[in-house]
């Protein structure tokens, strides 16, 4: 049953004070900013940061110029505060007349003081409560919240969509957006536009799972729309006529796989053109052949897909990979801008995915206006300009044989924000330069039936580690010119997994590094300007705000996101041990007068030697298969850590099968994010123990 708030006389007092307090301060009186369509695509306004991207286009350009190219060097901590209850950070704060507004570990949201740090309120939606074996999937990232008028929004990782007044931290409205049977997820900030509020979910890789988005009224929470990302079993009939079309892009039975396409990230609202654009994911499960046997292009896999922002209606697509069949999700960002291609203007948007391809799109039709490499691509020679179509090359598809291909299941680039300064007419992009072997050998493609909360690929990949450069280079920051299709100036990096970006008016470049370095560029040269080491792998894209004159860059500190947990040996290396460092929120600004906070040094877990646990390998060897279903997502590779749970390698938990029991079945650490595993057999958790401990003594035996 619903409370009606207007049957309240007080609520109603309320409701009438709000009103006249809009009437006399509708003209944005300082300190009262309205949070709406206007001034959320409003791109002069440099004070606040209303949005995931700071305005509706998603550029992360900020027009404030007081820290400039000159004063930069210059840049001091302002404040600070420790985050004791984190562990992975990786979203964007968002500033509102001098109040900021994060999410944290758990989804917990705070309101801080953007001049000091004071905590205002905080909002603890209670995920280990809600989420339980949901923990499973998304290991605590959530990348960010939305903002409209007085409410703030949270999705949590259980799939709840949460309003909360953000004056007071009080909850209004909270509303389900997931079947809590199936294995899907939110790590994604809600988009908020018209008063409606849009999520979307992950889960393509942990079941047969189908994707779907929806919008909610942001007053009330009840649902506006709804568009399903693939088509359903026909039998069912369709939704509309969009998943109609859909359906025949599909072959064989692939409703039973659930089909995926998950958008998890990369929304973005047009308020010119009065349009939403949705970034799609891949298939469920990866292996083409076994999800769509007969071939098939599978809409709306892999695509950017326009819908009317009233209505969920389709309007327009464009699909990136046809067939796809390597996780080449198109999630990234979707960033608006206005071109001058040949002399014509054009509503642009752009979106650099990680198939490798950096794409222009005519935002008004859904035209390609071009596709060029922003990094090695090995599974197709270039985008046909007549057709739209890659034009793939042979063997990429592990049709017969295993195949190496580039870029990776992790992207030519991630969801780290790329930004777009239009003084400079660059793009900022965090680059990522792997490949990966693929091999469906030995898989029973037509008996292959993947299960809710175990995660399936349907084909073998593993992440050579290698560059796919002649220098050796693994990652970059890269700036690229949209109009001339190429890059203009690069920084190699001392490995992969750098954050998100952000550019100025000023013509500065921001971005936090996972080595620790948060650093500042001209972002016409890429010449280094500024640089300070904040003691911990950084994950999460800088924002800059104003508050009474003075200009701050802001940044949360926490190493996160699926390298920094499933990552292994490469990641670990940075030494980013779990629970070490300090997790933190770091304001800088020109008048900041603070030294940076002491953090541990970095550490590289050892692997804790016992003569008390005899390995079996016939145990180690389905402990192995069990690991990888249920364990990888967050423990790593191969049981390496890297840091954002325990190296299981040098736990003790693991040397007794009590302690370990009450761990994993019983859920003794879920508040802490470790998921209970109720369902484990004792034979299942004592194959586990046997291939971690056999993991154990690998690694002693080998020579450092
Ligand atoms: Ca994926």
């Amino acid at each position: 049953m619903k409370k009606s708030l207007i049957a309240n006389p007080a609520a109603r007092l309320n409701i009438l004070v709000v009103i006249l307090f809009g009437i006399f301060f509708s003209t944005q009186a300082p300190g009262q900013t309205r949070i709406n369509d206007t001034t959320m695509a409003d791109e002069a306004q440099g004070e606040n940061w209303l949005a995931f991207g700071r305005t509706y286009s998603e550029q992360r350009f900020s027009p404030l110029t007081q820290i400039n190219q000159d004063n930069v060097g210059g840049l001091n901590l302002d404040w600070y505060i420790d985050l004791p209850d984190s562990r992975s950070l990786v979203s964007t704060p968002l500033v509102v007349d001098g109040t900021m507004y994060f999410i944290s570990s758990m989804n917990i949201v705070r309101a801080v003081d953007a001049t000091s740090g004071d905590e205002l309120w905080r909002y603890d939606p209670q995920v280990a409560q809600h989420a339980a074996r949901r923990m499973r999937a998304g290991w605590d990232n959530s990348r960010g919240i939305g903002l409209w008028e007085d409410k703030v929004f949270v999705a949590t990782w259980d799939g709840r969509l949460i309003g909360i007044n953000r004056f007071s931290g009080e909850e209004v409205w909270t509303t389900q957006t997931i079947d809590p049977e199936l294995a899907m997820y939110i790590t994604g900030a809600p988009k908020v536009f018209k008063g409606k509020v849009l999520i979307g979910n992950g889960g393509t890789e942990n079941g047969p799972n189908r994707g779907y988005v929806t919008a909610y009224q942001a007053d009330t929470g009840e649902e506006a729309w709804k568009f399903w990302i693939v088509p359903g079993n026909p039998a069912d009939g369709f939704e509309d006529a969009a998943m109609e079309m859909a359906a025949e892009t599909w072959t064989g039975e692939w409703w039973r796989h659930g089909g995926g396409g998950n958008a998890w990230h990369g929304f973005t609202y047009d308020a010119e053109l009065d349009q939403i654009y949705i970034g799609t994911g891949n298939g469920s499960p990866w292996n083409h052949k076994i999800r769509s046997p007969d071939g098939g292009d599978n809409l709306f896999l892999c695509s950017v897909v326009a819908l009317d922002p009233d209505t969920g209606e389709y309007l327009w697509h464009y699909q990136t990979v046809p067939g796809e069949t390597w996780d080449y999700n198109s999630n990234m960002d979707i960033v608006l801008a206005d071109l001058t291609i040949d002399g014509e203007q054009v509503k642009a948007l752009m979106h650099a995915p990680k198939n490798g391809f950096f794409y222009v799109i005519n935002r008004e039709n859904g035209e390609l206006i071009s596709a060029e490499k922003f990094t090695e691509v090995t599974w197709a020679s270039n985008i046909d300009m007549a057709t739209g179509k890659p034009v793939e090359l042979p063997g990429q598809r592990y049709l017969d044989a295993p195949a190496l291909v580039a870029p990776t299941p992790i992207g030519g680039h991630s969801w780290h924000a790329m930004s777009y300064n239009p003084n400079t007419g660059l793009v900022y992009i965090p680059t990522i330069h792997w490949a990966a072997s693929w091999d469906d050998e030995g898989y029973d493609l037509t008996g292959f039936q993947s299960e809710q909360w175990k995660v399936h690929f349907g084909v073998d990949m593993a992440i050579t580690g290698n560059s796919t450069r002649p220098d050796g280079v693994q990652g970059t920051l890269q700036a690229w010119d949209p109009v001339r299709r190429e890059q203009v100036w690069e920084i190699p990096s001392d490995g992969v997994w750098d954050a998100g970006t952000l550019t100025t008016a000023s013509n500065l470049l921001f971005q936090g590094k996972a080595n620790g370095q948060i650093r500042a560029y001209n972002a016409l040269t890429g010449d280094q300007l500024w640089e300070e080491a904040l003691g911990l792998g950084i994950s999460a894209p800088p924002i800059t705000y104003s508050v009474d004159g003075r200009q701050y860059v802001g940044i949360l500190v926490g190493w996160g996101g699926s390298l920094a947990a499933l990552g292994g040996q490469p990641m670990a290396d940075y030494g980013w041990a779990y629970g070490d460092h300090a997790r933190r929120l770091y304001a800088f600004s020109l008048d900041g007068s603070m030294a940076i906070p002491p953090s541990a040094p970095p550490r590289i877990p050892t692997p804790l030697a016992s003569s008390d646990f005899i390995v079996d390998t016939d145990l180690a060897v389905k402990g192995a298969t069990n690991y990888a279903e249920a364990c990888v997502a967050c423990h790593g590779f191969e049981t390496v850590s890297s840091g954002m749970a325990p190296d299981l390698r040098a736990s003790g938990t693991i040397l007794s099968s009590g302690a370990f029991e009450q761990v994993v079945r019983g859920g003794a650490l879920s508040e802490n994010g470790m998921p209970p595993f109720s369902e484990f057999s004792d034979q299942q958790l004592e194959v586990i123990r046997h291939y971690i401990r056999q993991q154990v003594e690998l690694a002693l035996a080998t020579p450092q």
